[in-house]
């Protein structure tokens, strides 16, 4: 086992998150509750951020807000100095109302409707990064009508999928994003971005996957990309004012994930886009790039209260706690896998495997399988770790379950910024359609 952050045992031999215990946590806003260690997502942020600064190269560490998006962690993620993915208008609408600075908003999204685009244009945002044609299109039409112009990026898929422990190279990639590098549709879009009145193209973005555990994916993918700048330099005297290379940098979840540190990335990163630029005698291009996960994602843990069991003699014990996939879908979407303690008892020796079941109705509601774990009693609390990222994010309302609140920790102080969802608010948008004469 091992604790994230701020996370520990504390005197009273409970887990204590940013200075406070966690059973206190429970006295006062109740279970499930999501938890996030405000030190930690600042740690996270100022990883990315500081070896940009300290080898004095310009770029934009833009936070991937689909992560966890929430009023509270845009204010942090503008404290950091981040810059800001949004990929729907939710989230463009999000951003606005935590008063995040607008310039430093991207946009992303492969089917960005005419109402989001005006939408992004209306609040003059940093960029919007173009997906495909029809978007090309669209936002030139829209922006034609509203004679505004706009700063874009170009996504364009380098034919690299990174996953968690190797890379695929494929010529074309198949993917429901960007523009293909090496099939000419990436060149085709440049031309049409280039001969528009109103789209003023900076770079292009790439964004290979998600929960990579090493450079070479972000290294192969620079090379390929810096090849193609070459080229259009060449022939369409293009240059690209900006590399962006998303996200998707890895962390760890259980004791079997060894990620890198944020600044190995940079750095690599880095030397890599020095080298290309100077290869083919380009200027240094500023570089960005949009950690999501990595910046939140082990920051959060998640409180529940133990109910009840089932032993299945020979078989397996399963244990079930008052959420599950309704506030954390990602064991039943993608099989992921976390680690948990009993918060209340973490120092009582491990006596059993169990598998922690969700309340949900659906056999594949399970968030753990197999835990080594102290004996349980009713009412115990089981403190899954690492659940910050794509969590409440992904939090839905199945079996009509009233979304979690959220709380922020930091020096001993607890601050709830996500209200806990009530039985009212899951009937709101409810309409009868019987209409009840009252007498
Ligand atoms: C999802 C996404 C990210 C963030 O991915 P993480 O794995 O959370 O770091 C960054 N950029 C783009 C374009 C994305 O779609």
């Amino acid at each position: 086992m091992f604790f994230h952050g701020s996370s520990k045992i504390n005197e009273r031999g409970h887990l204590e998150i940013g200075g406070v215990d966690t059973t206190d946590l429970v006295k006062e806003f109740g279970t499930p509750l999501y938890v996030y260690d405000v030190s930690l997502i600042r740690e996270r942020a100022r990883g990315f951020k500081q070896t940009f600064d300290q080898l004095g190269i310009k770029a934009q560490v833009a936070y991937a807000s689909k992560a966890f998006s929430t009023i509270a962690m845009i204010q942090l993620a503008e404290e950091e100095g981040l810059s800001l993915d949004v990929v729907s208008g939710g989230e463009l609408y999000t951003a606005i109302a935590a008063e995040f600075p607008v310039e430093r908003i991207h946009f992303h999204g492969n089917n960005k409707s005419r109402e989001e685009l005006e939408m992004a244009l209306n609040y003059q945002i940093g960029c919007i990064v173009v997906d495909n044609f029809y978007e090309l299109e669209l936002l030139d039409t829209i922006c034609a009508e509203r004679n505004q112009s706009v700063s874009i990026l170009l996504r364009v898929t380098p034919g690299i999928e990174a996953h968690t422990h190797d890379y695929i190279l494929t010529g074309q990639e198949d993917s429901k994003f960007g523009f293909d590098l090496q099939n000419g549709q990436a060149a085709e879009a440049l031309q049409k971005a280039m001969n528009s009145e109103y789209l003023d193209l900076l770079g292009v973005h790439c964004h290979i996957g998600s929960q990579i555990f090493e450079t070479t994916g972000f290294l192969l993918a620079a090379r390929k990309i810096f090849s193609k700048l070459h080229e259009w330099k060449e022939t369409y005297s293009f240059e690209s004012k900006v590399l962006n290379l998303g996200g998707g940098f890895g962390i760890r979840y259980t004791s079997e994930d060894e990620p890198i540190p944020a600044s190995q990335y940079v750095k690599e990163i880095i030397e890599e886009v020095k080298k290309q630029a100077s290869a083919f005698s380009m200027s240094m291009p500023e570089i960005w790039i949009e950690p999501g996960r990595s910046l939140v994602g082990d920051a959060g843990t998640t409180l529940y209260k133990i109910g009840s069991k089932k032993d299945v003699p020979n078989v397996r014990k399963y244990i079930a706690v008052d959420g599950g996939m309704s506030d954390n879908i990602r064991p039943a979407l993608y099989e992921a896998k976390y680690e948990a303690i009993l918060a209340n008892k973490p120092l009582q020796p491990i006596e059993e495997t169990v598998s922690i079941a969700g309340k949900c109705c659906e056999s594949g509601d399970m968030l753990i399988w197999d835990l080594p774990l102290q004996k349980t009693d009713s009412d115990d609390i089981l403190a899954v770790f690492c659940t910050g990222a794509y969590g409440y994010s992904m939090a839905n309302n199945y079996n009509r379950i009233p979304r979690p609140p959220v709380v922020f920790v930091e020096n001993g102080k607890a601050v709830l910024v996500v209200r806990r969802e009530t039985f009212e608010d899951i009937v709101k948008q409810d309409l009868p359609f019987v209409q009840r004469v009252k007498s």
